[in-house]
């Protein structure tokens, strides 16, 4: 029949566990296993049917399971406890627990997050991988840690696809309907009390979406669904997938996500005071934002000081293919009637994310970002790094190093990813409440050899033979599907050896991570995994994204050597990877290896969670693991640098890992004591444990986040109230002021060009500055200095130079003196900048006078 309503009909709930339903409502089951358990134990098979979601589940459950369970004193038990920690946590009493409120200075305010993507749990696809997985992790840590925190984002109707690998090693994508009514979502509702509803314009038209409220314990995420009746069938389907679609769609789908996200949460009477942009898709909310300023009476300039000086934006993408653009026909197409709002005209909005490439102009959403922002990030050290040079050429005459993107490691949520059995061992060896000092490397470096090895070894094989199981079933599903024949079937009984050194290889597949790199030497390799006395096995698991036809062609090669006779039982590949394997994966394998080509991996936070069970990491010293890695807690494949030549990368890697491979890792782990346990190896477990535990927890990162990023925002925030943009008035205008007048400024330098020096001794540096529209209050003019080689010279310090007088001439004498703290080879200049003490960051003009 043809749909018109669907709703979800639940069972009468035996009183005693009627809370089952809040529940379910509340994605905290995402992280308490035990409270999954509430409903996985009912019915095991439904549970597997369901995916896993407890809505589905409660609606399909029979009654009479509900009933039994109801008089069931060990099953009460176990509820009891679980609704008592769940309102322990949704209701905590002042300083009943540390996680009360980490941040009661912040009580009334709000962090909005925006983000295309959220990985929460697998039962809820509108995530595709790391990304997403992060931006769930982030908003689980803000509920722990009571900020006060919302998020805004899609629900995708279709979500992300559902990966099948068929009899010929290709990727299939299916994308199941996800009925809303029976996700863990409920409509959102205004402070009018009616279900909120928003609107954005496209072309021609105006289309709506329908706000969703999810819980995310004290967390809410509000989720945009653009498949309600109002909208033309077109525009139903627009929000129907994640990264589906053409370019249309794409610029569709982020104009309602960062104008209409906006827009929700102004119906919903919510007012931010901190926003954060993860990643380029959410741009266009800080126009939306200015253009709110604009109706207001602020210029578009004064209305982007009110927005810059209380947004962050996070870059995720090193690689220049990954960040957003789009044409500026369908800039055209799709802003016409926008810019004017603005108060802008095109060439003016253009401007504002111009981005060359070589194929000519494109409007950029990282560019976008960038601008419409004070703050800035990359998600490790090294990808700071990366994005400071890739990013440059937006603040011309500024030495990389001194561009403003900053950098805060990504992280995992613990509770996510911590496997029960290890979480238990934990309990008893470190302290029953573990979780309070997760981020405290103090704690960890105390207690981590309080674990006796015998222990951790057993809880780890447990996890192994979970593992084993696990996959071993899956393996059976997908070949059955595709109509293997029963012996073949048989064979997957006894796939991968609990007792073998198994590797886990699991991440999309992205050509840069070079899935393959352990197939360079075939003849290598067949000798590493035919040890009968030291078994060696591979698994392997992702998706590629549907269009990118290489990454697809990966996962048909390791799936046909998987299937080969010589490779079989020791190359596994397994379907359709997502938070549910993962959880399997990271914890049942012995090591984690990754492999990808430096410095293309931005973060990558799949080796924290191995990590944290215990799982050392072999991994290319890119992303966390250039900060992770100490010698001790895994092994570093190739070296910290990166090639020119790719295949000369790949080779020099490739050759490394096999090395690695025969002298370290397979030795290691196959050198016992009497009765069996590897000694040695459990250091490196133990070493992996008390390293990355703590440093790569989300709590370390989100704690990062808010010290250094949102509350200075939600400090800006109330000075802009307390102002009533007066401030930002002012700021615009004399940023007006100092730009029209900066070509007019002139510089002279007096001090010695060449020469030797004592370490002791001083220079004495002039400079001469002439202005016109300009004083010396709106300047400031810096000796920089640094280390030199031949080619580079480093602004490694910039002092201020001191205002002495005023010439005859007209012109100001600035005076320092040089005093060289090191020996070796210095280099010197003198710059001037604008300075004001209301702006973010120093740099933010993007003008500089070099002498
Ligand atoms: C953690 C995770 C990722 C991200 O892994 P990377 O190592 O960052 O590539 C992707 N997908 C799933 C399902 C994950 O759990």
């Amino acid at each position: 029949m043809k749909v018109y309503g669907r709703i979800t009909v639940f069972p009468i709930m035996p009183a005693r566990i009627n809370r089952l339903y809040e529940l379910a409502y509340n994605l905290w089951w995402s992280w308490h296993p035990e409270a999954r358990a509430l409903y996985s134990t009912l019915d095991p098979q439904l549970w597997e049917r369901v995916g896993h979601n407890p809505v589905r589940f409660l609606s399909e459950v029979r009654p009479q399971l509900l009933e039994e369970a109801a008089t069931q004193p060990e099953y009460l038990e176990q509820y009891d406890s679980v609704i008592k920690n769940f309102d322990f946590y949704i209701h905590p009493q002042p300083d009943e627990t540390w996680f009360s409120r980490t941040y009661p200075e912040l009580t009334g305010k709000t962090i909005a997050y925006f983000s295309a993507e959220f990985g929460l749990h697998e039962s809820l696809p509108i995530y595709s991988g790391g990304l997403g997985i992060l931006s769930g992790d982030h908003c689980k840590e803000a509920s722990d840690l009571g900020l006060p925190f919302v998020g805004v984002g899609f629900l995708y109707p279709q979500g992300y696809f559902h990966q099948r690998i068929n009899r010929d090693g290709v990727q299939e994508a299916s994308y199941d309907k996800l009925h809303f009514s029976e996700v863990p979502a409920v409509p959102a509702i205004g402070p009018d009390g009616n279900e909120v509803v928003i609107s954005v314009d496209l072309p021609g038209r105006r289309i709506y979406a329908k706000i969703w409220k999810l819980l995310v314990g004290r967390v809410p995420l509000y989720l945009m669904d653009t498949d309600i009746p109002p909208n033309a069938p077109s525009d139903r389907e627009l929000s129907a997938r994640l990264y589906g679609g053409d370019h249309e769609m794409r610029i569709s789908q982020e104009i309602v996500l960062g104008i209409g996200g906006v827009r929700a949460l102004r119906a919903l009477g919510i007012s931010p005071d901190a926003w954060h942009l993860n990643e380029g898709h959410a741009a266009f909310l800080s126009l939306e934002r200015c253009r709110e300023l604009v109706v207001k009476g602020l210029t578009f300039n004064e209305a982007r000081e009110v927005v810059i000086s209380n947004s962050l934006f996070t870059t995720h993408t090193p690689v220049p293919a990954g960040n957003d653009t789009f044409s500026y026909e369908l800039i055209d197409k799709y802003f016409a009637s926008y810019w004017g709002q603005l108060g802008l005209n095109r060439d003016q909005f253009i401007e504002l994310a111009e981005e060359m490439q070589s194929w000519g102009p494109m409007y950029g959403m990282t560019n976008l970002a960038l601008k419409l922002t004070g703050q800035h990030n990359g998600v490790s050290a090294l990808h700071g790094e990366v994005s400071r040079k890739m990013w440059q050429h937006l603040w011309s005459g500024l030495d990389s190093d001194e561009v403003p993107i900053g950098s805060i490691t990504n992280g995992v949520h613990t509770f996510s990813w911590i496997a029960p059995e290890i979480n238990e061992l934990f309990g008893r060896y470190l302290d029953p409440d573990w979780g309070r000092y997760v981020d405290d490397p103090e704690f960890w470096n105390e207690r981590i050899a309080q674990i006796p090895d015998a222990e951790l070894w057993k809880t780890h094989n447990l996890r192994k033979k979970i593992f084993v199981d696990y996959a071993r079933k899956k393996l059976k599903q997908q070949h059955l599907r595709v109509g293997e024949g029963s012996l073949q079937i048989a064979e997957f009984d006894q796939m991968l050896n609990p007792d073998a050194l198994i590797f886990g290889f699991a991440r999309r597949f992205a050509t840069y991570k070079r899935a393959t790199l352990l197939f360079r030497d075939l003849n290598r390799l067949r000798k590493i995994l035919n040890n009968p006395e030291k078994p060696v096995q591979f698994v392997f698991a992702g998706k590629a994204h549907p269009a990118d036809e290489p990454g697809k062609s990966l996962i048909k090669y390791i799936y046909t050597l998987s299937r080969s006779e010589e490779f079989r039982g020791k190359i596994v590949l397994l379907e359709n990877y997502d938070i549910d394997m993962a959880r399997y994966l990271v914890s049942g394998t012995d090591v984690w290896l990754n492999n990808p080509i430096r410095p293309y991996e931005a973060s990558g936070t799949s080796g924290q969670k191995a990590a944290l069970n215990g799982l050392p990491n072999c991994s290319i010293l890119d992303g966390w693991w250039d900060e992770g890695y100490n010698g001790k807690n895994g092994w570093a494949i190739g070296e910290e640098r990166e090639y020119h030549d790719q295949e000369a990368q790949a080779e020099a890697d490739s050759l490394s890992l096999y090395h690695l491979l025969e002298t370290e890792i397979i030795p290691s782990f196959f050198q016992r004591d009497a009765n069996g346990i590897p000694h040695q190896w459990l250091a490196t477990m133990k070493e992996a444990i008390r390293t990355c535990a703590p440093q790569f927890s989300m709590r370390r990162m989100v704690k990062e986040y808010t010290t250094r990023y949102y509350v200075p925002e939600i400090r800006q925030s109330l000075l802009v109230e307390q102002n009533r943009y007066e401030r930002e008035r002012k700021l615009a205008t004399w940023k007006e002021r100092i730009r029209s007048n900066w070509r007019s400024l002139e510089l002279y330098v007096d001090g010695q060009r060449n020469g030797q020096l004592s370490l002791g001794e001083t220079i004495d540096v002039h400079a001469w500055v002439r202005l016109q529209g300009i004083t010396t209050d709106d300047i400031s003019v810096e000796l920089v200095y640094g280390e030199t080689t031949d080619e580079l010279a480093h602004a490694q310090y910039a002092l201020p130079m001191t205002f002495s007088k005023r010439e005859q001439d007209g012109s100001y004498r600035y005076d320092i003196q040089l005093k060289p703290n090191e020996s070796g080879s210095i280099a010197y200049n003198v710059r001037v900048i604008p300075s004001h003490p209301h702006l973010t960051e120093k740099y933010e003009l993007g003008l500089i006078r070099w002498a």
